[in-house]
């Protein structure tokens, strides 16, 4: 550990985080007590039955949903002390999110749909189109820069969705279910490039999954349950 994180605590630091959602009658609270901290460079992977609130539990790391109480703080502040557009700031400039869907625009190009984020991070310019190549390049993709969506397959959008994620160098690398769509073998190479690439750049990567082979891959695994994080050994 560095100085400055001695100085500072863990990158991304969350305490006492609940999540209550109200509503058709009843509040249903999702999380409830949970603790996390990480370092630049750190990477978990987090397992959990279905509505355990894995998603809102990145979300709200992601500053796209508000905790109902405790705290989350990035680099020792905290994004949600921030208005509506410093909080797009933020994300923009902070957070790289991969859903199960890729969410590429169809009538966008692959290269097109990696520099999307310049946009709100301030425009495209040279070096953002150069940065976007390397990403393809990267991730196996340069001869695909061209391509519609429509006309690459679920491993390569994915792969997209990737790069688009880390244009901006985020220092929050959130991932939903990235492997959920796709088979076996493609998933793991989708899981080795989220490993490598957060690993580069000294992102913080946190994976929902229910794939165990991949969570089995990751230093650090927890499970959520009853509104917490716990931490599961090796895998068996
Ligand atoms: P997971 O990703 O672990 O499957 P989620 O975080 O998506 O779980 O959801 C956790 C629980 O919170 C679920 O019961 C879900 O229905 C509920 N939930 C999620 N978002 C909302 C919302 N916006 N309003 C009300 N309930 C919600
Ligand atoms: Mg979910």
């Amino acid at each position: 550990m560095t100085g400055d994180e001695h100085q500072q605590g863990a990158h991304l630091a969350v305490h006492g985080l609940e999540k209550t959602f109200q509503g058709g009658g009843a509040a249903l609270t999702v999380l409830s007590g949970l603790e996390l901290e990480m370092n630049r460079g750190d990477q978990l992977a987090i397992t959990g039955p279905s509505g355990s609130g894995k998603s809102t539990l990145l979300y709200i790391v992601g500053t796209l949903d508000e905790p109902t109480a405790g705290s989350v703080k990035v680099a020792g502040t905290d994004p949600f002390t921030r208005d509506e557009s410093g909080l797009a700031d933020f994300r923009s400039a902070e957070v790289g999110f991969i859903f199960q869907d890729h969410h590429l625009l169809p009538q966008c190009t692959v290269l097109e749909n990696v520099m999307i984020p310049l946009i709100a991070a301030g425009g495209v310019d040279a070096t953002g189109e150069e940065r976007a190549r390397s990403l393809l390049d990267r991730v196996g993709l340069s001869e695909r820069s061209g391509h519609l969506p429509a006309r690459i397959s679920g491993g390569e959008r994915q792969r997209v969705a990737v790069c688009r994620a880390l244009i901006n160098g985020p220092s929050l690398l959130l991932a939903d279910e990235p492997t959920g769509n796709l088979d076996q073998e493609t998933a793991e190479g989708v899981g080795t490039l989220l490993l490598e690439l957060s690993e580069e750049r000294q992102a913080v990567l946190i994976c929902v999954t229910h794939s165990l082979e991949l969570a089995s891959r990751f230093p650090r695994r927890c499970e959520l349950t009853a509104g917490r994080l716990v931490d599961v050994g090796a895998a068996e």
